[in-house]
Protein backbone atom coordinates (compact mmCIF):
# COMPACT_ATOMS: atom_id res chain seq x y z
CA UNK A 1 0.00 0.00 0.00
CA UNK A 2 1.58 3.56 -0.76
CA UNK A 3 2.26 5.22 2.34
CA UNK A 4 2.71 2.47 4.54
CA UNK A 5 6.45 3.17 5.27
CA UNK A 6 5.43 7.08 5.80
CA UNK A 7 2.90 6.06 8.37
CA UNK A 8 5.01 3.64 10.08
CA UNK A 9 7.69 6.21 10.36
CA UNK A 10 4.91 8.62 11.67
CA UNK A 11 3.69 6.52 14.62
CA UNK A 12 7.19 6.00 15.53
CA UNK A 13 7.68 9.69 15.82
CA UNK A 14 4.93 9.85 17.44
CA UNK A 15 5.74 7.23 20.14
CA UNK A 16 9.19 8.87 20.55
CA UNK A 17 7.66 12.02 20.69
CA UNK A 18 5.09 11.64 23.81
CA UNK A 19 7.66 8.59 25.36
CA UNK A 20 9.81 11.34 25.55
CA UNK A 21 8.44 12.77 28.49
CA UNK A 22 8.35 9.43 30.42
CA UNK A 23 10.90 7.28 29.31
CA UNK A 24 14.40 7.32 29.37
CA UNK A 25 15.57 5.36 26.84
CA UNK A 26 13.31 7.69 23.97
CA UNK A 27 15.07 10.66 25.62
CA UNK A 28 17.25 11.32 22.01
CA UNK A 29 18.70 15.04 23.39
CA UNK A 30 19.78 16.22 26.25
CA UNK A 31 20.62 19.57 27.70
CA UNK A 32 24.09 19.92 27.87
CA UNK A 33 26.15 20.92 29.70
CA UNK A 34 23.46 20.85 32.61
CA UNK A 35 22.88 17.27 31.98
CA UNK A 36 24.95 15.05 30.45
CA UNK A 37 24.96 11.28 28.82
CA UNK A 38 27.38 9.18 30.90
CA UNK A 39 30.42 8.57 28.60
CA UNK A 40 30.29 4.78 27.36
CA UNK A 41 33.98 2.89 28.67
CA UNK A 42 35.15 2.93 25.18
CA UNK A 43 34.96 6.50 24.86
CA UNK A 44 38.36 8.14 24.02
CA UNK A 45 39.75 11.62 23.16
CA UNK A 46 43.42 12.51 23.91
CA UNK A 47 45.93 10.61 25.68
CA UNK A 48 47.13 10.99 29.62
CA UNK A 49 50.29 9.56 32.13
CA UNK A 50 49.36 7.09 34.37
CA UNK A 51 50.52 6.73 37.43
CA UNK A 52 51.15 4.75 40.24
CA UNK A 53 50.40 5.73 44.15
CA UNK A 54 49.98 9.20 45.23
CA UNK A 55 52.64 11.31 44.07
CA UNK A 56 52.91 11.23 40.20
CA UNK A 57 56.14 12.59 40.43
CA UNK A 58 57.63 9.62 41.75
CA UNK A 59 54.72 7.24 40.26
CA UNK A 60 54.89 7.94 36.33
CA UNK A 61 54.69 5.12 34.67
CA UNK A 62 56.46 6.29 32.00
CA UNK A 63 60.47 5.70 31.06
CA UNK A 64 61.12 8.34 28.42
CA UNK A 65 61.47 5.38 25.46
CA UNK A 66 60.50 7.88 23.22
CA UNK A 67 58.66 5.48 20.62
CA UNK A 68 55.57 7.14 21.06
CA UNK A 69 57.32 10.43 20.16
CA UNK A 70 58.57 8.58 16.68
CA UNK A 71 55.21 6.62 16.07
CA UNK A 72 52.57 9.72 16.86
CA UNK A 73 51.77 10.78 13.39
CA UNK A 74 51.07 14.25 13.54
CA UNK A 75 54.30 14.51 15.54
CA UNK A 76 52.12 16.18 18.37
CA UNK A 77 54.39 14.37 21.15
CA UNK A 78 57.82 16.17 23.09
CA UNK A 79 59.76 14.38 25.36
CA UNK A 80 63.04 15.56 27.19
CA UNK A 81 64.40 12.92 29.43
CA UNK A 82 65.66 13.41 32.90
CA UNK A 83 69.25 13.69 33.77
CA UNK A 84 69.06 10.87 36.78
CA UNK A 85 67.88 7.34 36.60
CA UNK A 86 65.27 5.97 39.07
CA UNK A 87 64.11 3.04 39.81
CA UNK A 88 60.82 1.48 37.86
CA UNK A 89 58.26 -0.88 39.51
CA UNK A 90 60.50 -3.80 39.05
CA UNK A 91 64.22 -1.92 40.27
CA UNK A 92 65.32 -0.94 37.30
CA UNK A 93 66.60 2.04 37.16
CA UNK A 94 65.32 4.26 34.46
CA UNK A 95 65.11 7.36 32.97
CA UNK A 96 61.68 9.69 33.78
CA UNK A 97 60.19 12.12 31.13
CA UNK A 98 61.89 16.18 32.32
CA UNK A 99 59.81 17.44 29.93
CA UNK A 100 56.56 15.30 28.30
CA UNK A 101 54.39 17.77 26.53
CA UNK A 102 51.01 16.94 24.09
CA UNK A 103 49.74 19.46 21.67
CA UNK A 104 46.60 18.40 21.92
CA UNK A 105 45.16 21.19 19.52
CA UNK A 106 47.31 18.26 16.70
CA UNK A 107 46.41 15.29 18.51
CA UNK A 108 43.73 12.93 15.93
CA UNK A 109 43.00 11.23 19.23
CA UNK A 110 44.35 7.93 17.12
CA UNK A 111 45.21 6.08 20.04
CA UNK A 112 49.02 4.79 18.39
CA UNK A 113 51.15 6.38 21.41
CA UNK A 114 48.98 3.56 23.51
CA UNK A 115 49.82 0.88 21.15
CA UNK A 116 53.45 1.27 20.68
CA UNK A 117 54.04 2.14 24.88
CA UNK A 118 56.00 -1.18 25.90
CA UNK A 119 55.31 -0.08 29.12
CA UNK A 120 51.84 0.71 29.79
CA UNK A 121 52.53 3.95 30.98
CA UNK A 122 50.33 5.99 28.15
CA UNK A 123 46.48 5.29 27.96
CA UNK A 124 43.77 7.12 26.33
CA UNK A 125 41.34 9.58 28.68
CA UNK A 126 38.07 10.12 27.50
CA UNK A 127 37.75 13.98 28.95
CA UNK A 128 36.75 16.57 26.27
CA UNK A 129 35.88 19.74 27.79
CA UNK A 130 38.97 21.58 27.13
CA UNK A 131 38.64 25.04 25.86
CA UNK A 132 40.99 28.18 25.76
CA UNK A 133 41.91 31.37 24.27
CA UNK A 134 45.59 30.41 23.61
CA UNK A 135 45.47 28.49 20.85
CA UNK A 136 49.25 27.53 21.29
CA UNK A 137 49.72 27.81 25.09
CA UNK A 138 46.15 26.55 26.49
CA UNK A 139 46.00 23.70 24.76
CA UNK A 140 49.89 22.37 25.25
CA UNK A 141 49.76 19.94 28.00
CA UNK A 142 52.75 19.23 30.11
CA UNK A 143 53.45 16.33 32.25
CA UNK A 144 51.54 18.12 35.48
CA UNK A 145 48.40 18.49 33.38
CA UNK A 146 48.91 15.17 31.12
CA UNK A 147 49.54 12.79 34.81
CA UNK A 148 46.67 11.12 36.35
CA UNK A 149 46.29 7.85 38.38
CA UNK A 150 45.76 4.75 38.02
CA UNK A 151 42.60 4.88 39.96
CA UNK A 152 41.42 7.19 37.99
CA UNK A 153 41.99 4.78 34.78
CA UNK A 154 40.41 2.08 36.89
CA UNK A 155 37.59 4.87 37.17
CA UNK A 156 37.12 5.53 33.57
CA UNK A 157 38.41 2.00 31.11
CA UNK A 158 37.99 -0.56 34.35
CA UNK A 159 38.16 -3.50 32.15
CA UNK A 160 41.17 -2.39 30.41
CA UNK A 161 42.74 -1.32 33.51
CA UNK A 162 42.47 -4.44 35.03
CA UNK A 163 44.16 -6.21 32.07
CA UNK A 164 46.74 -3.59 32.42
CA UNK A 165 47.67 -4.32 35.81
CA UNK A 166 47.23 -8.47 35.04
CA UNK A 167 50.19 -7.17 31.95
CA UNK A 168 52.20 -5.49 34.74
CA UNK A 169 52.00 -8.38 37.35
CA UNK A 170 53.06 -11.03 34.97
CA UNK A 171 55.81 -8.76 34.23
CA UNK A 172 56.82 -8.37 37.82
CA UNK A 173 56.47 -12.23 38.33
CA UNK A 174 58.67 -12.89 35.24
CA UNK A 175 61.16 -10.21 37.33
CA UNK A 176 61.40 -12.02 40.20
CA UNK A 177 61.84 -15.47 38.77
CA UNK A 178 64.62 -13.98 36.73
CA UNK A 179 66.17 -12.42 39.28
CA UNK A 180 65.82 -15.75 42.02
CA UNK A 181 67.06 -18.00 38.82
CA UNK A 182 70.16 -15.92 38.29
CA UNK A 183 71.18 -15.38 42.64
CA UNK A 184 70.60 -19.52 42.61
CA UNK A 185 72.95 -19.98 39.35
CA UNK A 186 75.56 -17.06 41.54
CA UNK A 187 75.31 -19.32 44.66
CA UNK A 188 75.88 -22.41 42.87
CA UNK A 189 78.92 -21.17 40.88
CA UNK A 190 80.26 -19.60 44.36
CA UNK A 191 79.92 -22.96 46.13
CA UNK A 192 81.43 -24.82 43.02
CA UNK A 193 84.59 -22.23 43.23
CA UNK A 194 85.14 -23.16 47.29
CA UNK A 195 84.52 -26.48 46.58
CA UNK A 196 87.42 -26.65 44.24
CA UNK A 197 89.43 -24.08 46.10
CA UNK A 198 88.69 -26.96 49.28
CA UNK A 199 89.47 -29.33 47.09
CA UNK A 200 92.75 -28.04 45.85
CA UNK A 201 94.32 -26.98 49.29
CA UNK A 202 93.69 -30.97 50.59
CA UNK A 203 95.88 -32.26 47.99
CA UNK A 204 98.55 -29.68 48.76
S1 LIG B 1 46.62 9.80 20.07
FE1 LIG B 1 47.71 9.71 18.08
S2 LIG B 1 47.94 11.83 17.50
FE2 LIG B 1 47.43 11.85 19.67
S3 LIG B 1 49.39 11.85 20.74
FE3 LIG B 1 48.81 9.70 20.50
S4 LIG B 1 49.79 9.04 18.59
FE4 LIG B 1 49.80 11.28 18.60
S1 LIG C 1 54.73 7.00 27.17
FE1 LIG C 1 55.50 4.95 26.81
S2 LIG C 1 56.29 4.97 24.72
FE2 LIG C 1 56.06 7.10 25.38
S3 LIG C 1 58.06 7.64 26.18
FE3 LIG C 1 56.82 6.98 27.89
S4 LIG C 1 57.31 4.81 28.13
FE4 LIG C 1 58.00 5.41 26.08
Amino acid sequence: MIGKGIAKGMVETARNLVGSYHESERMVTVEYPEQKIPAKESARNFPFLVYDGDDWQTGLRCVSCQICEKECPPQCIYIEKDTEKKPDFLGKPQFQPKIFDIDVSVCMGCQICVEVCPFESIRMDREFEYAGTDRFNDMLFTKENLAKSNSYYHQIHPTEATETDGIREDKRQAHLLKERAKAEKLAKAKKEAMEKKAGASSTD
